[in-house]
């Protein structure tokens, strides 16, 4: 029974922090209505927030009528920060982000990133330069999130796959970086599901159930979240959806993964550059990788029936009009009832998804091992809650 009341007790106060991070300056008594707890309990665990510095009182808002003063909850900023850092095959971004979630500093090295222990020896480096220059800033330190181009098995703790980056594979790089740093949390994760956790509580998918993030660039990667949970399989290997078959007859583009006719091989900014090289015009060129695209994107929203899909890449800022082709082509292929019902969105947060979405990983680990309770890090997204419905406007 003890463990079962703690373990309820983590997820109330995980709740309740997700729930001020999106919507600060909530008096204790819409956070009792939105979270549907006895106000006793809210007050318990609001109470213990503050004693221990995560949550401050901050405003104090007074009706228009002059009634009662009401007391607004915040997350102390300060309270603790992450460091996460994404990979591309020629740069690495690192990202400090404190526990309200705001980006405090951000860098990035260019650099190829090929061989691992050259890349790991950067991320040590930045690690030690963005630590050093904040740590003074922070009493505590939630740890190094890492989010890689490919599959990460979290319990053989090595990467499996990465096409784009061939050399890390089978590399444990948790080790790789704890030789220098082994006192803090290393937390590590695909880019394009970490982009999803980043959607999910803090930009486009906070108010819905289902949604799909696709990490849309060189490659092609997808984060499929259902009921509010990421959505895995043996490996952690869900959410590959570059290598679908999306032409068994294109034999123009080998994929990474040594297969020909994959969404990634004929859709992405690979095959665009792959087709301009080969002199097609820009404008058969968008229509040619967005019909692939729809392909691949139109089955999979068939199958999952997401209420938003959200694209993270640079591209549509390059070539706008690949942008409503993708939509347009993709809608073409939905069955009936689902083309009013999905949203296609591009990513508000951008790059910052996947920088964001470690972060609030790592701060809910250290708020769950400051209850004394060991941490999952096959899973965490079992003991991640949040709040099923927004404050009223
Ligand atoms: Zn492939």
């Amino acid at each position: 029974m003890q463990s079962l009341r703690m373990c309820a007790t983590s997820e109330t106060l995980g709740l309740i922090v997700n729930t001020l991070r999106n919507y600060p300056n909530l008096s204790r008594a819409e956070l009792t209505t939105m979270l549907s707890l006895s106000p006793a309990t809210l007050t318990h665990h609001v109470r213990d927030l503050i004693d221990a510095g995560w949550v401050e009182e901050q405003h104090v808002r007074r009706t228009s009528g002059g009634g009662r003063p009401r007391v607004g909850l915040a997350l102390r900023n300060t309270a603790t920060y992450a460091v996460t850092m994404t990979f591309s095959p020629t740069s690495l971004t690192a990202a400090v982000i404190d526990f309200g979630g705001h980006i405090v500093a951000k860098t990035r090295v260019e650099q190829p990133m090929g061989r691992v222990t050259d890349a790991m020896a950067t991320v040590d480096r930045v690690l030690h330069d963005l630590v050093r220059a904040q740590e003074e800033k922070f009493p505590r330190f939630a740890g190094i999130g890492l989010a890689i181009p490919g599959i990460w098995d979290p319990e053989s703790e090595t990467v499996v796959f990465t096409p784009n980056l061939p050399e890390w594979a089978g590399m444990k790089l948790r080790d790789l970086i704890q030789r220098h740093r082994h006192d803090e949390p290393v937390f590590i994760a695909n880019d394009a599901d970490a982009g999803a956790w980043g959607e999910l509580w803090f930009g486009a998918g906070r108010d819905v159930q289902d949604m799909m993030y696709v990490l849309y660039d060189i490659g092609i990667g997808a984060g499929i979240i259902i009921q509010r949970q990421l959505i895995r399989a043996q490996n952690n290997s869900i959410g590959e959806i570059g290598h679908m078959l999306v032409d068994s007859s294109n034999k123009d583009i080998q994929c990474g993964c040594g297969q020909y006719g994959c969404l990634e091989a004929l859709g992405s900014l690979t095959a665009l550059q792959h087709y301009q090289d080969q002199g097609m015009e820009l404008p058969q060129t968008l229509d040619k990788i967005s019909r692939y695209l729809s392909i691949g994107l139109g089955g999979l929203i068939n199958v999952l029936s997401p209420q938003i899909i959200v694209f993270s890449s640079h591209i549509f800022a390059h070539y706008p009009a690949l942008w409503p082709s993708v939509v347009r082509n993709t809608r073409g292929r939905l069955l009936q009832h689902l083309v009013h019902k999905t949203q296609f969105l591009q990513s508000p947060l951008g790059d910052n998804a996947s920088l964001l979405g470690l972060a609030g990983l790592l701060f809910e680990q250290e708020l769950t091992r400051s209850q004394g309770q060991t941490v999952s890090t096959v899973n965490p997204s079992q003991w991640l809650i949040h709040p099923a419905s927004s404050p009223a406007p």
